[in-house]
């Protein structure tokens, strides 16, 4: 195949933006185990109206409709800070001397310093378009919360914001951006829900987690007039909404007569690989190509790698319903790690599924070699990556390593989900030496795997 010479950030014309999703479902040989309701039955649109806006239910249960149509409004928004750049990395690939070519696709370009700005403005958009007044959500690292300020700003809707306690004192800059965009933002556990109240009744000293801020959004969001819950990752249309990635990138790699041999991705919720990955999993599933797709996860909170195919809650209160996905228990406490992205017990129930027939790989590594990796692309690439992007820096470098010394020319390609300027107490920890690395013994996961619910007809 003939490659016409990269250049090194390709761009493409807003006029060729897509202009509508791919739902990786529809294309799905077997699709995902059902959500299912706490009485253990499917769940169905209607039961899901209480926390989801219409639309958005809708998303989530449809499993059939292969391009769902972006509205005006999205595309309008998308086009500010879309589309984003493919780029490949020569000085990265001269520097580990590899044959292999390197594309990242950047989704850093836009204030929220992360893809998640792709579904807050699709979320936002349609609580607005069903006259919704404001929304609850959580954030853990920030990244989040602030894409959905944004985007709540945008189109004139109240957010509350449940930010995990330890992060909140963490990224007091992150908690003033989501307030500059007007959100209200309020340290979880606390004591304006039934379910903050009592975690914080049992454990004053409770430095909070992405699960129980979800629980505290949702109570929130089913109690109070005119408000839904929406959430950044893991769910179904969330990863709809990241399918733009994908699609950008598959239009970008075709000017340059490219198709990609392996693709990684941090996972976190799984929402950027899903999105990243929907098309080249599309081909991959009809028998028309074949690519590896690689998750990279850290080592602390190794949901695929180390965790159950099983029904989970996908909050701590246990107030959500039940998803079958890899996970490490809703109760599982992941340690201090800079990745706060990526420190979600579960995993998307679409990516579980292709993970768990054999469409996709996934391996764990540890925070400090991540950070050796996201330091060198940084002197090389001219971006101070996201410690959560880093982990997908960190396999894509292994990889071309491996290309070094088999000769194979493959064109590997990852997603660099944002930037981490957020996130120089962690750089400043990994340049002092004084970064640890915990992982999660047997016992550890053990304990909180055996708290999973019992589920009528399906081994857990
Ligand atoms: C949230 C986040 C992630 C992880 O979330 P996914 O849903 O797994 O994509 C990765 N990178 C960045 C920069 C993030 O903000």
């Amino acid at each position: 195949m003939t490659t016409n010479k990269a250049p090194h950030r390709l761009y493409l014309h807003e006029n060729e933006m897509p202009t509508r999703w791919y739902n990786l479902r529809a294309g799905m040989k077997e699709l995902p185990d059902p959500m299912l309701l706490p009485d253990g039955t499917p769940a169905q649109e209607e039961h899901l109206y209480p926390v989801f806006c219409k639309a958005l239910a809708h998303q989530e249960l449809d499993d059939e409709t292969e391009f769902v149509d972006i509205p005006d409004e999205v595309l309008d928004i998308y086009k500010v800070y879309r589309p984003a750049p493919l780029c490949r990395a020569y000085d990265l690939e001269n520097y580990l001397e590899t044959p292999a070519r390197i594309y990242y696709k950047f989704e850093g370009n836009n204030t929220s310093g992360s893809h998640k700005l792709n579904s807050a403005v699709a979320q936002a958009y349609y609580a607005k378009a069903e006259g919704l007044k404001g929304i609850t959500t959580e954030t853990g690292a920030g990244q989040w919360g602030t894409a959905l300020a944004e985007a709540a700003k945008y189109f004139g809707l109240d957010l509350i914001v449940y930010m995990v306690k330890v992060s909140a004192e963490q990224k007091p800059f992150r908690k003033i951006m989501m307030e500059t965009f007007d959100a209200s933002v309020v340290a979880s556990p606390s004591d304006t829900t039934n379910v903050g109240r009592a975690i914080l009744e049992a454990d004053p000293s409770n430095s909070g987690s992405l699960g129980t801020a979800i629980s505290e959004a949702v109570e929130t969001a089913v109690t109070t007039e005119g408000y839904r819950y929406v959430l950044g990752s893991v769910l179904n249309q969330v990863l709809l909404h990241q399918s733009i990635i994908g699609l950008e990138t598959e239009i970008a790699l075709e000017r340059l007569g490219e198709y990609p041999d392996v693709i990684v991705g941090c996972a976190g919720g799984g929402s950027n690989l899903g999105g990243l990955i929907a098309p080249f999993m599309r081909d991959k599933i009809a028998g028309k190509r074949d690519v590896r797709i690689v998750a990279s996860e850290p080592a602390s909170c190794p949901s695929l790698t180390r965790g159950r195919y099983a029904y989970d809650f996908c909050d701590t209160g246990k107030t959500t319903p039940l998803a079958r996905m890899y996970t490490l228990g809703c109760g599982f406490k992941p340690s201090a790690n800079h990745a706060g992205g990526l420190r979600y017990h579960g995993m998307s129930p679409i990516l579980s599924k292709l993970y768990h027939d054999g469409y996709m790989e996934a391996v764990a590594v540890e925070q400090s070699v991540v950070f050796e990796a996201a330091k060198l692309f940084a002197r090389l690439e001219t971006i101070l990556p996201a410690p959560e992007s880093s982990h997908a820096i960190k396999v894509a470098i292994d990889e071309a390593v491996r290309c070094r010394e088999s000769g194979e020319e493959k064109t590997i390609l990852f997603g660099l989900t944002g930037t981490g300027y957020f996130d120089l107490n962690a750089y400043d920890q990994h340049n002092k030496g004084t970064m640890s690395d915990y992982v999660p013994t047997d016992e550890d996961l053990e304990r909180s795997l055996s708290g999973l619910p019992p589920i009528a007809g399906v081994s857990q």
